[in-house]
């Protein structure tokens, strides 16, 4: 697509925006969650896809449903994993996997020095569950001290993982490697579409033989839709970010953003949803722009 310099300054904001904003971050229900069972229920997981304002996000849920929910005073999700946003903590190693630098959520043991860990392995229960955390959203903001896990409870995740069937999705864009519209296959593996966007792709083995990586997550793109999801491993629900509630960028008078820039950010997104819609899925676009104007009421399902 060609860009004139206008949409290049917009674009150059979007991608400023993605990683403080957190679009492309994998998500779940929160605690104000009131929208039945759109997500496919609790655990399900989404993918964050873009913000309509600094109190609205829009959620593209791996079952395929897209919807609005609040992320500023009620919050309807919780940050599940923010690596596939390319958010890191520099200088940082987690002390049982030894990746390095931990992308997305930092915890940090309140009772030892110096010992991190990376969501996979804090998640995955490893050292010791009596050991208290703090919770690092992103470089420079504040810790948030939790309880031990041992007295936590986890829930399963349910979603695009290994097992699951899927078809295309919205974001599709790589013509028939599936066998056309609607043919299925079966994740194989979650990956990283590049390495400053980690577990945030997915390796599909379709039906016709052939095997690829798409995206879920990276740069908000959903190439993917679920059939039969699969489970994911289970977190710690209650230890994961709100949507909105710790991001300096999302609160009202810090983003250093006038009112016009939000708007044409707006619009070059949608713009761009719209030319998504239009050119590769012939989607009614009518859909989506209901599902836009209505926070969690309004459900578009891709087909
Ligand atoms: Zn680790
Ligand atoms: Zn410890």
């Amino acid at each position: 697509m060609d860009v004139g310099p206008n949409v290049v300054t917009v674009q150059n904001r979007v991608a400023r925006v993605n990683i403080l904003e957190g679009i492309g971050s994998r998500v779940i229900r929160g605690p104000d969650w009131k929208w039945g069972k759109q997500d496919g229920g609790e655990g399900h997981v989404g993918t964050i896809r873009n913000f309509e304002s600094a109190e609205e996000v829009v959620v593209v849920w791996d079952n395929g449903t897209a919807a609005n929910y609040r992320c500023s005073g009620l919050y309807d999700l919780r940050i599940m994993d923010s690596a596939s946003t390319g958010l890191k903590h520099d200088g940082t190693i987690c002390d049982t996997c030894r990746c390095q630098p931990i992308f997305g959520i930092r915890w940090k043991c309140a009772e030892c020095a110096n010992y991190d860990l990376c969501s996979i392995c804090y998640h995955g229960d490893k050292h010791n569950l009596r050991h208290r955390f703090f919770r690092i959203n992103a470089p420079g903001q504040e810790k948030v001290l939790l309880d031990c896990r041992r007295k936590s409870k986890k829930i399963s995740l349910r979603g695009i993982y290994p097992g699951a069937r899927v078809v295309r999705g919205v974001d599709w864009q790589w013509d028939d490697q599936d066998g056309g519209n609607g043919r299925r296959g079966k994740i194989t593996e979650i990956q990283d579409w590049s390495a400053v966007s980690l577990r945030s792709a997915a390796y599909v083995l379709w039906d016709n033989g052939a095997k690829n990586l798409y995206r879920i997550g990276f740069d908000g793109m959903v190439d993917l839709k679920v059939i039969n999801d699969a489970k994911g491993g289970s977190v710690y629900k209650d230890h994961l970010p709100l949507l909105g509630e710790h991001n300096p960028a999302l609160k009202a008078g810090t983003t250093g953003y006038q009112v016009g820039d939000k708007v044409s950010l707006y619009f070059a997104h949608t713009i761009c949803l719209l030319d998504c819609c239009l050119q590769r899925h012939q989607i009614p676009v009518y859909s989506f722009i209901h599902a836009l104007s209505d926070v969690g009421r309004s459900v578009s399902t891709w087909s």
